[in-house]
């Protein structure tokens, strides 16, 4: 299982997670990205390399 956190205040919106995780795991919320569908994480870190502000850290549990 992975845990998947957004940092909020770094968060800018620009989505590129959004479009760029292979299982949809990011919906936007009131502007920020926010990982809803957590359970469906991969591990692969592609939302880690993509975020230009560095705000997801994904982490296994
Ligand atoms: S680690 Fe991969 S599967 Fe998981 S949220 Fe990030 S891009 Fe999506």
């Amino acid at each position: 299982m992975w845990q998947v956190d957004v940092d909020k205040d770094k968060c800018s919106g620009d989505e590129e997670c959004v479009n760029a995780c292979p299982a949809q795991v990011f919906e936007m919320v009131d502007g920020k990205a926010d990982p809803v569908n957590v359970d469906e994480c991969l591990g692969c870190e592609t939302c880690v390399e993509v975020c230009p502000e560095g705000a997801i850290t994904v982490t296994e549990v």
